[in-house]
């Protein structure tokens, strides 16, 4: 199973310090496969101990250059940080990134042979017209985007399911999996919307989850561990 943890703009560096030392000493415990993920935010990027993987939420797709409030490349370079979330619902929807951006994106960070975590997922008002139209709109969000890359992981995040406590159900999930896994054949698929240790144990056992993608209930190192060893 894969466990990734996407702090957002929640935590400093000296919180996310703090959280991944208690989460390290912790990790012992996990079974050898999981892999653990932390997304903390970009002030709080460095070199730290521990059996998980720091990743960034963002970047862009430069070495370096006239970019203001941005960072590229060389800035990930200096930590050795090699894994990148792309394409989040917040950054479509609140930062205005188009599939065109996002590819772009995509692209560059594949080029640097990045481990990516591509993230997707339907607004409720799609889930409401019916499956077909869930489909069709997460594919649309393939686009551009080279699903066969060997350093891909996806995330199904349905947007209704985010930070809002209610999470997909069983089937919601196990059917746009299944559906999924065609199309991704052996790429790593996670689920993300409104995981938390009351329905972790029910969403690991849907066959083609290969993990989650947790906001705020890996916010607490405690929570996250509880998913991690549940
Ligand atoms: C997310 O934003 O990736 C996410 C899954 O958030 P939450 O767990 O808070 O729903």
């Amino acid at each position: 199973m894969i466990y990734a943890g996407n702090f957002k703009s929640n935590h400093t560096r000296k919180s996310t310090e703090y959280y991944l030392k208690a989460l390290a000493q912790k990790l012992g415990a996990k079974q050898a496969e999981d892999k653990v993920y932390i997304f903390p935010p970009l002030t709080a990027i460095d070199h730290y101990e521990g059996d998980f993987t720091l990743g960034v939420q963002n970047a862009y797709p430069t070495h370096h250059g006239a970019f203001t409030g941005e960072i590229g490349l060389e800035q990930l370079d200096e930590f050795d940080i090699k894994t990148i979330l792309l394409g989040h619902s917040e950054r479509r929807e609140h930062l205005g990134e188009s599939q065109a951006d996002i590819s772009k994106k995509f692209a560059f960070f594949q080029d640097q042979d990045f481990e990516i975590v591509y993230c997707i997922g339907e607004p409720l008002a799609i889930r409401e017209k019916g499956f077909e139209a869930v489909m069709q709109y997460l594919l649309a969000q393939f686009e551009g985007i080279d699903i066969g890359y060997e350093n891909l992981i996806v995330a199904y995040e349905p947007i209704w399911a985010i930070g809002t406590g209610r999470s997909a159900t069983v089937e919601e999930i196990s059917s746009t999996h299944r559906a999924l896994k065609k199309v991704l054949k052996h790429t790593p698929l996670l689920y993300g919307g409104s995981a938390k240790p009351s329905n972790i144990k029910e969403i690991k056992n849907i066959a083609g989850v290969d993990g989650v993608l947790v906001g705020s209930a890996s916010l607490e190192t405690e929570s996250f561990l509880e998913m991690i060893l549940s």
